[in-house]
This record gives C-alpha cells, structure tokens and sequence, in this order.
C-alpha cells in the first residue's frame, strides 16, 4: 500500500505501523511532515519543559543496558542534599519553567521513601503549589506511588523499556528484582491511583525489531498512556549488553528510527506528551530539536549541580554535561524558535489527552 494511503487512515493496524517505521527517502518525509502537522493542529507549536533534577545514582538494580547500575563499581556515588535539590526547584521557579521531573536510581527502603515524600511536599510549597511534579524513580509500591501522589506529585515516568518479555529479559537480568510483570503491574497502578503517567522504550536495542517497535507502540495506545518518552539505546562500555555494541543499528539509524517512533505515535495519540529525549541530542547535536519536529513536545533541560552530572551518566558522553542551567536556558529559546517552536513558560504543561480523559 502507498505510504500517502497509510498516512490517511484513521486507524494504524501494526503492519501499517512496521511499513512506516521502515519509511526511507520520500515516504520518511512524509511521515514525518503528517506528525509535525498533526502536533501543531493538536498541540500548536509549544515546548513544555520539565527541569530535571537527577537525584542520585544510587540504584539498587544492575539492568543490562545502564551505566548506573549498581555493579558498575567504577562510579561515584551521589546523593543530593535537601537543599542541593530545593535550589534547582528554586531555579525551576525562577526559570518560569512550570515543572520539575526528579530521577533517580532505584531504591525502595524507608528512608528513600520518606525523603521522596518531603522533597514533594517541600518542592509543592514553592509559589504556593506552582511547580508540577514529575517522579521517576523506578518501582516501588502501589503504597509508595500513592504517598508520593498524595504529597504533591502529579506525573510519573516509568519506561516499560520493551513490550516484548523476550526481549526484556535479554536486556535485564532473569532474577526477581527485575520481573516484567512486576513492571507491567507498576504501570497500572500508577494509572490507577491517577497520575499523568508515562512510560516508554529505547530504540536500537540489540535483538530488537521493527515487530518489536510496533508492538511497543500498540502496547502505549492499548494502556492509553498520558506521556512517552523514547530515545536510542546508546551502549554503555562498563555494561553487560556493550558486547553487542558492533551488531546493532549505526548512532544515525537509531537516531532515525527514534525519530519515526515518535512521528508514528503522534499519529496514533495525536494529543499525548512526548519528550525530546536528551539521549537524541547525544547521538546527534540537533537531535532535540529534530525530535520536536517529528512530534514531541516536551523538553527536560538538566538542573543538577555540574559537579554530579558525569555521576550520571546511564550512557557515554550525554549531552549537556557541562551546560550551566542558565546557558542551557537562553540556549533552549534560541533553538526552538529557529525550528518555528517556543517554550510556553509558567505552565504545568499537562498532557491534552490526560486532561479531557478526567475532565
Ligand atoms: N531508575 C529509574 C528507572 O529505571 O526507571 C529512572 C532512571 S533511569 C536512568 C531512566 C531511563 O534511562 C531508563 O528508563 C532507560 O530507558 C534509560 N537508559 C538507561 N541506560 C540507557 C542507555 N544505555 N541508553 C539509552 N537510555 C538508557
Ligand atoms: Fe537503576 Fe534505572 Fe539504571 Fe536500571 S535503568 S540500573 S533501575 S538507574
């Protein structure tokens, strides 16, 4: 079928999908140019932001594909202060960036739990609730997540990483601390208890393929998620899944195929956030913004102190390591009003589609 046929159908069935995300030449063009004019009739051309605040990079789990995991004994570990992350906050405020998102490597203890809930409750106080709250922190308790939602939190990411149970476990260990469908069943709990929540994959894996990608895809519109966020694989030399680093796509062909991911799915939830992942402009300077003309519309520049960024590195030489927030900040307005886009500042920025959903 021509790709202008598929392009017009009002419902993507998966070998739609696997025959888009194969486009090249011409037929990716065209892809690409029906996303960005579904994204503007939808969503106009804003950019919401999430400052982000990585936490720490203490983790508790050692995922095949992560630069943090806890057997990687050659990082230093960090945890930032109370006030280390009010100060960022405090600059999310200043910035007029509306949101902050806080990461983190996993931990489920007591302590990491009561923290959580009184940097929330600390962060909500800031001009009077101004401030949305995204969490990624991993999986915890259905217990957990509504305690940190009863605090003040309102959205949170948490990236099935692939749909496929094969797959998954070929880049996770097979043990109980990293269980497919204990991940599955974090993601409906978080539904259920009423968060914007987000999940989402990465793109490029070793041994992934173009029916895995779709079924990642058919998988976000059946949980009818608010927010995804994809961005390609980048192997991580001091992880187990390096040793496949020669049999995967090249940095471009990830890049591409992250690019119509997000183009394939703006189509299929037209009104859903979707980040401009940073791991795009890693892989390629202009990745972000190339990203936010295939379709996404949310952009999560990095607050954390410089002196922790290369701590947290889930992946080799990411980008922005060395930016100052405010740099970062001028940088962001200049960019995106090149490509026809601008920031809309003092705003949550919440998902359209979650908004009518519970309206
Ligand atoms: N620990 C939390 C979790 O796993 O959900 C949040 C932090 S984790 C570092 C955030 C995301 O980083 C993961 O969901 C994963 O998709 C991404 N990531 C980790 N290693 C990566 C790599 N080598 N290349 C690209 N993305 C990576
Ligand atoms: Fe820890 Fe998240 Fe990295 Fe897995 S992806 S090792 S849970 S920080």
């Amino acid at each position: 079928m021509p790709i202008t046929e598929i392009l017009s159908k009002p419902l993507l069935e998966k070998e739609d999908i696997k025959t888009l995300l194969a486009a090249k030449g011409e037929d990716k063009k065209l892809l690409l140019d029906k996303a960005l004019q579904t994204k503007l009739a939808y969503l106009d051309n804003h950019v919401h932001l999430r400052g982000l605040i990585e936490y720490s990079n203490i983790c508790t789990k050692y995922c095949l594909y992560c630069g943090v995991r806890c057997k990687n004994i050659k990082v230093t570990r960090y945890q930032l202060t109370d006030e280390e992350v009010m100060e960022c906050a405090q600059l999310a405020y200043k910035l007029g960036y509306g949101s902050v998102a806080l990461q983190s490597g996993e931990r489920s203890d007591k302590t990491f739990i009561d923290k959580i809930t009184y940097l929330v409750q600390e962060i909500k106080k800031i001009g009077n609730g101004s401030l949305g709250i995204t969490l990624s922190l991993g999986e915890q308790t259905e217990e957990t997540y509504r305690r940190w939602f009863e605090a003040g939190a309102h959205r949170y990411l948490l990236r099935i990483e692939s749909s496929n149970e094969d797959l998954y476990y070929k880049i996770h260990p097979r043990d109980a601390k990293h269980d497919f469908h204990q991940r599955l069943a974090c993601i409906d709990s978080l539904l259920k208890i009423g968060y914007q929540t987000g999940t989402g994959v990465m793109v490029g894996l070793p041994f992934q393929t173009l029916d895995d990608l779709a079924d990642d895809l058919l998988f976000f519109k059946e949980k009818d998620v608010a927010m995804v966020g994809m961005g390609p694989f980048i192997p991580h030399p001091d992880t187990p899944l390096y040793q496949y680093a020669d049999q995967i796509p090249s940095a471009q062909e990830r890049m591409e195929l992250t690019l119509k991911m997000i183009a394939v799915l703006r189509l299929m939830m037209p009104e859903i956030n979707m980040v401009a992942a940073t791991a795009n402009q890693t892989v390629d300077p202009q990745g972000r913004e190339k990203a936010i003309l295939a379709g996404a519309n949310v952009i999560m520049p990095n607050l954390t102190p410089n002196e922790f960024r290369e701590n947290y590195l889930i992946y080799p030489d990411k980008a922005c390591v060395n930016d100052k927030p405010d740099e970062c900040h001028s940088c962001l307005d200049i960019r995106l009003a090149a490509i026809g886009h601008k920031v809309l500042y003092n705003a949550w920025g919440d998902s359209v589609a979650f908004t009518k959903k519970h309206s």
